[in-house]
C-alpha cells in the first residue's frame, strides 16, 4: 500500500531558486532582479546597448521575502518519502554570501521562525513517524561530515581530524568510520547539529572560513519495521550545505587557496554533470568523479528524489556569479 501512487515509483529532481533580500545598509542597491513569477526568474543583465534581460525557469521562484516555512513547505512530501523508504537528497547552491546555510539551518540567532530546512525536515520526519506509530517502528539515526579538499571528515568527532573513506555501499553505511548517532527527538538532532557546526567553526579559525570551501552533509539514516509483515524499510535523507560555487580568478590565488578553489570547482562541475545526466535520462552517470558524488551515489537517480535549492545574491556587482549560477541550475533542471 506504500507504494500505490505510480509517480512515486519514478525519481525525480526539482530545481528550486531563491532570491535573498538586501541585506542592512543596502537599501539604496537596485536589484539585479528584475521580475519574478512563480516559476521564473528574469535577470536585468548589462549589455553593450544598455540593458538586457534574461528569463530562467524553475520548479518555483522564492522571492526575498519568502518565509524559511513557505521555502520549506514543498519539501514535506519528500520528507514522507523517506520514511516509505526512498532516499532524498536535498542541496544548497550558491556563491558564498547567498543564503545557503540561511536556507539549510538558518541565521545566527536562531528562532522557531528563522529555523531553515534541517530544522524543520527533522521536525517533520519525527511527526510522522510518531503518526505512523501503530503500522510502523522507525530507528532514526544521523551522521554529519564535511568535504574539504576532496577529503572527508567526521564532524560529529572533536578531536582528531580524520580522513574517512567512501564505500559504495547499496546494503550498509557509505562512510561506515563516520560516527552514526541514534536520536529520537528533533533536541537530539539540535544538539549534534550545534556539535558539527562548533567542530566546523574550530576548523574555520585555523584554515580562515573553511566553511564556505567545504560542503557539510547531514545525513538521515531511516529504519522502518512495518509491525504486521516484520519487512524492513530503509531510507535516507542527505542534507547537503555545498561550497561556495563562485570562481575565483587563478591570477589572483595561489597555493593552498588554489588548491582549494580547483577542488571545489571539480566537485561542484562532477555534481552537474551527475545530475545533468540523471536529467536528461543518460545511460552513463558519472558518478566517480568526486567524493560528494560518490558519497551521495545511492541517492542520485534511480528512485531518488532530489531537490536543489539555488541561491542568489541581489547586489549588482553579483550580477556575474548569480548568471553562472543560474546557468548551472538551467542545466539541471
Ligand atoms: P552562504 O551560506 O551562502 O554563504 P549565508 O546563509 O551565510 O550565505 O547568508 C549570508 C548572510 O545573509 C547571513 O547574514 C544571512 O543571515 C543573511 N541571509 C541569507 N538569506 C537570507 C534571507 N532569506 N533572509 C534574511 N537574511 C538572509
Ligand atoms: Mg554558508
Amino acid at each position: 500500500k506504500l507504494y500505490n501512487q505510480v509517480q512515486d515509483l519514478k525519481g525525480s529532481i526539482r530545481v528550486y531558486c531563491r532570491v535573498r533580500p538586501f541585506l542592512t545598509g543596502q537599501s539604496s542597491y537596485i536589484s539585479n532582479v528584475d521580475h519574478i513569477d512563480d516559476g521564473s526568474i528574469t535577470i536585468g543583465v548589462p549589455s553593450k546597448n544598455g540593458k538586457g534581460r534574461k528569463t530562467f525557469n524553475f520548479n518555483k521562484v522564492f522571492g526575498p521575502s519568502a518565509s524559511q516555512g513557505e521555502v520549506f513547505s514543498d519539501t514535506q512530501q519528500l520528507i514522507r518519502s523517506v520514511l516509505d523508504g526512498y532516499n532524498v537528497c536535498i542541496f544548497a547552491y550558491g556563491q558564498t554570501g547567498s543564503g545557503k546555510t540561511f536556507t539549510m539551518t538558518g541565521p545566527k540567532d536562531l528562532t522557531e521562525q528563522s529555523r531553515g530546512v534541517n530544522y524543520r525536515a527533522l521536525g517533520d520526519l519525527f511527526l510522522l513517524a510518531e503518526q505512523r506509530k501503530d503500522t510502523f517502528l522507525y530507528d532514526v539515526s544521523v551522521q554529519m561530515i564535511e568535504i574539504y579538499n576532496e577529503q572527508v571528515r567526521d564532524l560529529l568527532v572533536s578531536d582528531v581530524i580524520i580522513t574517512l573513506e567512501i564505500r559504495s555501499a547499496s546494503q550498509g553505511l557509505t562512510v561506515p568510520d563516520a560516527s552514526l548517532v541514534r536520536v529520537t527527538s528533533t533536541s537530539d538532532v539540535i544538539d549534534l547539529m550545534n556539535l558539527g557546526q562548533r567542530n566546523r567553526a574550530v576548523s574555520a579559525t585555523a584554515l580562515n572560513d573553511r566553511s564556505s570551501r567545504s560542503h557539510s552533509c547531514l545525513t538521515v539514516h531511516v529504519q522502518g519495521r512495518d509491525l504486521t509483515s516484520g519487512a524492513i524499510l530503509r531510507g535516507c535523507m542527505h542534507l547537503v550545505d555545498l561550497a561556495g560555487s563562485e570562481r575565483v580568478d587563478k591570477s589572483e590565488v595561489t597555493g593552498d587557496r588554489l588548491k582549494e578553489a580547483q577542488h571545489i570547482n571539480k566537485s561542484l562541475s562532477a555534481l552537474g554533470d551527475v545530475i545533468s545526466a540523471l536529467a536528461q535520462k543518460n545511460g552513463h552517470v558519472p558518478y566517480r568523479n568526486s567524493k560528494l558524488t560518490q558519497l551521495l551515489q545511492d541517492s542520485l537517480g534511480g528512485q531518488a528524489k532530489t531537490l536543489m535549492f539555488v541561491h542568489i545574491s541581489p547586489e549588482p556587482d553579483a550580477i556575474g556569479e548569480t548568471i553562472s549560477t543560474l546557468k548551472f541550475a538551467e542545466r539541471v533542471s
